[in-house]
């Protein structure tokens, strides 16, 4: 998260220390208050939470009149953000609440304060509908999430097929923790995200690359993936294909912690690859049209175009004319370029020589040897006395591709040869 200027985990320890303070606080002033929903499922399998959540019967105006440092972030659900000292430190404090009918597929009409065990039930799935007691140390369960999560099940809390029908995101937080976790999908949730799945379309497009950027960020990638493919939604996620089957090797491959937008690039150029749509529309094309319809921004398009379309051209860097291959790792993103050449070379099972060579030339190439300084302007061409015109660019690029290549290496020996070369153009 960008705000923080904490490391992680100190962050999260902040934020637990903070939860404490808020349970007790509410405690003391006559409430109920309990660490509520992902939190309390990270701590009983064991795992440091990145946030907390904790759920009250004291209404938001209480909430706030206990804790000065907060914001009404969600007004409309009862929900306060309560700010630490630090930057990035907060915890969302909720009334206990039930919620309404969803008549929108994605958003409750109404809500309404209630019970802690409505509260339980209102969440998606048992192991999201936890509740700890950190001053009585107890877990509190009314949907029989523990037993979930010892068996290592991803189950809708209720009928499964009324809480996706209600809220079709839960397809994709479904998929999410099944492959985060490393759990099974329970049969009856499964099949209605099976039988509903058309309708993720329903879902606002901010929110399922919200999930989406989750799932690809995530060592477990593949394995989301592949979940996606099994429960058909990623046809219609991205329908421009026509197989889906076993995109596993390549993102099985990429390192574990790994940019988005490689994640991205790996997915797109896996799909488009076993799908050998090599004439239309072209892969530029498609990484324009997926990068717009996800709404990714300008840079996160740009950086997955330099991927995908860079990656066949390292395939023989060694026979490229470093004049090539140059602005190529001179690029921001090389790193990733990179990874992806070894990732493609490792689930692909090509032979590593050509990142082997990059990786060489990285080594002996500083950054002013990729990019160095151009050694003539436009000015030198003009005082040859050639006019203006589509030239110049021609004789500039012929000039840099020369310098990249190491035949010349200073101004001197470029004058030189643009000498050469005007003499060649006039003559
Ligand atoms: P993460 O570790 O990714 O933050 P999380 O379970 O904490 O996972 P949040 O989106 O932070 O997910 O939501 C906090 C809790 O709110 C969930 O554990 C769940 O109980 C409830 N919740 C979140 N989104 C939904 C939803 N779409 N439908 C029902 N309950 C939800
Ligand atoms: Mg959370």
């Amino acid at each position: 998260m960008a705000e923080t200027n904490l490391p992680s985990g100190d962050r999260a320890k902040s934020m637990q220390q903070l939860a404490l303070e808020i349970v007790n606080r509410l405690h003391n002033a006559g409430h109920a208050a309990l660490f509520a929903g992902g939190c309390v499922r990270d701590m009983f399998l064991g795992q440091q939470p990145h946030d907390y959540d904790v759920a009250t019967d004291a209404s938001p105006d209480i909430v706030q009149s206990l804790f000065r440092r907060s914001l009404a972030v969600g007004a409309q659900f009862g929900v306060i953000e309560v700010l630490g000292k630090q930057p990035g430190v907060h915890v969302q404090v909720a009334t206990f609440r039930s919620d309404g009918h969803y008549s929108d597929g994605r958003h409750p009409d109404s809500v309404k304060y209630g019970t802690a065990e409505e509260d339980a039930k209102r969440r998606d799935f048992t192991i999201n509908g936890l509740f700890f007691d950190p001053i009585a140390h107890q877990f509190i369960d009314y949907v029989g999430g523990r037993e979930d999560l010892e068996k290592k099940i991803v189950r809708a809390i209720g009928d499964p097929y009324q809480r996706i029908q209600e809220d079709k995101l839960r397809m994709l937080r479904a998929v999410r923790f099944v492959g985060r976790l490393g759990f099974q999908l329970e049969q009856a949730t499964a099949e209605a995200i099976r039988s509903l799945h058309q309708e993720i379309k329903q879902v606002s497009v901010e929110r399922i690359t919200d999930e989406l950027k989750k799932m690809l960020l995530h060592r477990t990638r593949a394995a989301s993936i592949a979940s996606l493919t099994e429960l058909q939604l990623l046809p219609v996620l991205f329908p421009q294909f026509k197989h889906y089957d076993s995109l596993y090797p390549l993102l099985q491959a990429l390192p574990e912690s790994c940019s988005f937008t490689l994640a991205w690039a790996a997915l797109l150029l896996d799909l488009h690859r076993k799908n050998d749509t090599e004439t239309w529309p072209t892969r530029h094309e498609l990484m324009q049209r997926y990068g717009r319809a996800f709404r990714l921004s300008l840079e996160e398009i740009q950086c997955v175009i330099y991927l995908v379309e860079s990656l066949p051209l390292l395939f023989k860097a060694e026979e490229l004319p470093w004049a090539s291959l140059k602005p190529i790792l001179a690029h921001k993103q090389r790193d990733d370029l990179l990874s992806l050449l070894r990732t493609a070379g490792i689930a692909w099972q090509w032979d590593a020589t050509s990142y082997r060579y990059c990786e060489e030339r990285l080594r002996v190439w500083s950054d002013e040897t990729l990019e160095p300084d151009v050694l003539i302007t436009g000015e030198d061409i003009a005082a040859l006395g050639i006019p203006q015109g589509p030239v110049y660019k021609m004789l500039l690029g012929t000039v840099r591709d020369a310098q990249l290549n190491e035949e010349i290496h200073d101004r001197p020996e470029a004058l030189a040869l643009l000498q050469q070369l005007a003499g060649r153009i006039k003559g």
